[in-house]
């Protein structure tokens, strides 16, 4: 009898968690409609119903944290305009070269491209004076709108270049503990995960700096030049296993968990999941599809054919309205 009633447990237990309802992480906050990263995009992706929002994290001069995904400013802002003759040789405007106070007298437009065309040329078209957020007033504004509405919204902060930080004399892994520990998000049990594409960084995070929070480890490809990681060695089951040591979960690109043209899945999500890791892959954009898929087929093959436990999205609202109809 007993161990009918455990194995009932079992059971219920299981299913709920294989029924876990995949998470909504809002790319760079609502790209889709407007600039990246800035207090804007954050809310409004946490009024499209995101389960986490996503802050890029990088270095000013005065070692405060501001949400930016590049280490350079120029591509998402007026940069080169008002400081004209702060670029460094290779002709690159750095965050880290500028104090909070210079950076937060810019303002941010749509990414573009190195000729200075929009990337995206369909997405947010206006000129309005949106600003560099810092990592602290994108926590205080989760955590307020969560108070105010009632919810556990989470955040999903990614350390960027560690390596290339340190070579600048920058610790930045230190700056994001030490905020998270002052806002008490050092702690596995919250609302909060925090990606790195550096494995060495990762496992530093655990082991020496003694992070409790959950860590995610993304995975790139080595001609990308994103980290001195091998990624090749974490694609293989080993390497999943060394993930699995000190991370709760992977964040892979998209066609490293399918071959778009067959639409053949590769096996690793499969082999994450053997290894007890979710997998959070990045990103879905509406408007950047392969040819030879629609949203519905995409949304499909991510989540019902390759089961995957949450999804990085430009479009937050595409992917909450498709998730209750599963
Ligand atoms: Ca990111």
């Amino acid at each position: 009898m007993k161990l009918y009633v455990l194995g009932l447990l079992m059971m219920s237990f299981t299913s709920q968690v294989s029924a876990a309802k995949p998470l909504v992480i809002a790319h760079r906050g609502a790209p889709g409609y407007l600039p990246e990263h800035t207090l804007e995009s954050v809310t409004l992706a946490y009024s499209q119903g995101a389960d986490f929002i996503e802050q890029d994290l990088v270095a000013t001069k005065d070692s405060q944290l501001i949400v930016l995904h590049d280490i350079h400013l120029e591509t998402v802002t007026n940069v080169e305009q008002v400081f004209p003759t702060r670029k460094r040789q290779d002709g690159r405007y750095y965050a880290l070269d500028f104090t909070l106070a210079e950076l937060k007298t810019l303002t941010v437009h749509e990414r573009q491209d190195a000729k200075g065309n929009q990337v995206f040329p369909q997405r947010y078209q206006g000129n309005s004076s949106f600003h560099i957020a810092t990592f602290e007033d994108q926590i205080e504004l989760i955590q307020q709108l969560n108070r105010q509405f009632n919810k556990n919204i989470g955040l999903y902060p990614e350390i960027k270049s560690p390596a290339w930080h340190k070579e600048q004399g920058v610790d930045i892994s230190q700056l994001v503990m030490a905020v998270l520990r002052k806002h008490n998000l050092d702690d596995a049990n919250k609302n909060i995960y925090v990606q790195c594409f550096d494995f060495a960084e990762t496992q530093r995070l655990r082991n020496d700096l003694g992070a409790k929070v959950k860590l995610i480890q993304l995975i790139a490809e080595n001609d990308w030049l994103e980290s001195p990681t091998d990624y090749d060695i974490l694609k293989t089951p080993e390497g999943l296993s060394a993930i699995a040591k000190v991370a709760q979960g992977i964040g892979p690109w998209i066609p490293q968990l399918v071959d778009i043209k067959t639409m053949q899945p590769t096996g690793y999500v499969k082999q994450a999941h053997i290894a007890g890791l979710q997998v959070h892959p990045y990103t879905f954009r509406k408007d950047a599809l392969p040819d030879n898929l629609d949203t519905q087929q995409t949304l499909q093959f991510l989540f019902n054919d390759l089961k995957i436990d949450g999804l990085f999205t430009d479009f937050t609202d595409t992917v909450v309205n498709y998730l209750p109809n599963q």
